[in-house]
């Protein structure tokens, strides 16, 4: 009963604006922090059907002490199924299947695939298409068609709590997100930076490309986030990693500790409208002052970096789908370099690009729900023009 009584808590909060689903589940105090988010966004997410039903079943005049928050949640877990019938078909955003990276420093593609298969899992190979992931079910799943070592599993399965997981070799990661540091590419031995890069992710992607030989100069202004990201590189046995709590528009290019600098992964804080658990609780579109004062962050942070002396290729990536931090921020930067960086043509097969707003637009990347069974987001790949130093 705690848990319907702070999921109706937490959704009379959302509806009257008293902030963002996490924001009050994370400030309700209950201790399962993740039962709670997970049944007040499945609540929300059906929560026309509920009303209807709630209605026309006469509950809250039969039973007068239930609040309407309380008496959705009850609803909602001893009836989903049938409430699908009735009529509500989840949106693209909850279809996305789970992607899982294999974590090569601590394992290999062919034994984890042999861990799931002794599980009872079955594993049919390598995707054709994304048709193959969209229609992904049960105890089934598959290598993606793109991404090396990434696996994927029907929407919705839990890994969170699964022993590989905890110990490191796989990473709970959308397709989408693990683009950036694939595209960017480091050979081993190479010296990296990461400049925004809690919580960790992408770091310790870059370090698997980098087979852990080289460098990678990680910042961020986030004690907290970095604390975070310093248990999760440990866990996936990172080792060839700097963490430094420190503002990246502070760091000097002229510094000799970054002289052999040839990459650099850029992936601001933005709006996160991309973001699929911000599609599933619905937020509305951030404001343009928000969008103004992210964007210029972001335009000063991509212009910084791409004055770093050695840089050879640099990935701008955001889980925003708003033109404003992603194609203007881009053009912008081009403007700026005066031709010494161009967009490589990336992936030339990716079916979602960059929305035509500059000549050369098409080689951004854009990903979503409905286009790449992923969650929203922007990526463009800048590489030094020939003759360029
Ligand atoms: N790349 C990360 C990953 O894959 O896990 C996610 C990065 S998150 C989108 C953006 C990060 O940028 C946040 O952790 C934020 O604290 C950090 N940040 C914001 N402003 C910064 C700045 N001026 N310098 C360094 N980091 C900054």
């Amino acid at each position: 009963m705690a848990l319907y009584a702070a999921a109706a808590a937490v959704l009379a909060g959302v509806e009257s604006g008293q902030g963002s689903i996490k924001g009050l589940v994370y400030a309700s105090n209950f201790q399962n922090v993740k039962q709670l988010y997970a049944l007040v966004c499945e609540t929300r997410r059906y929560s026309s059907v509920l009303d209807s039903v709630i209605a026309s079943a006469g509950l809250l005049r039969a039973e007068k002490k239930l609040r309407p928050h309380l008496a959705k949640v009850q609803r909602r877990v001893s009836r989903n199924e049938d409430l699908l019938e009735v009529g509500s078909k989840p949106g693209p955003a909850s279809q996305v299947p789970r992607f899982v990276r294999v974590n090569t420093l601590k394992t290999c593609l062919d034994d984890t695939v042999d861990y799931f298969k002794r599980q009872g899992f079955s594993y049919q190979g390598r995707a054709a298409s994304l048709e193959d992931l969209r229609v992904l079910k049960g105890k089934h799943f598959l290598l993606d068609p793109l991404v090396p070592e990434l696996l994927v599993f029907p929407a919705h399965t839990d890994l969170h709590e699964h022993p590989l997981y905890q110990a490191g070799h796989l990473i709970l990661q959308d397709k989408a997100s693990c683009l950036p540091a694939m595209l960017l590419a480091p050979l081993p031995g190479s010296h990296v930076i990461d400049a925004c890069a809690a919580p960790g992710n992408k770091t310790s992607h870059l370090a698997a490309l980098l087979k852990n030989q080289g460098k990678i100069f990680a910042f961020d202004l986030d004690a907290k986030r970095l604390a975070s990201m310093a248990t999760l590189l440990a866990r996936a046995g990172v080792s060839c990693c700097e963490l430094a709590e420190e503002d990246f528009l502070a760091v000097s290019p002229s510094d000799q500790r970054y002289g052999r600098v040839q990459y650099i992964l850029l992936d601001p804080s933005c709006s996160g409208s991309g973001m699929l658990s911000r599609q599933l609780e619905e937020h509305g579109a951030p404001s343009k002052e928000r969008l103004r004062a992210l964007a210029g962050f972001q335009q000063r942070a991509l212009c910084h970096a791409l004055t770093f002396p050695s840089l050879q290729r640099l990935v701008y990536s955001t889980c925003s789908i708003c033109q404003e931090e992603n194609e203007d921020v881009v053009q912008k930067a081009l403007q700026q370099s005066q031709g010494a960086f161009r967009l490589a043509p990336v992936l030339p097969s990716w079916p979602h690009r960059g929305l035509s707003t500059f000549p050369g637009a098409e080689h951004c990347l854009r990903a979503a729900p409905e286009t790449t069974l992923t969650g929203g987001f922007f990526i463009a790949v800048f590489e030094r023009a020939e003759g360029q130093r």
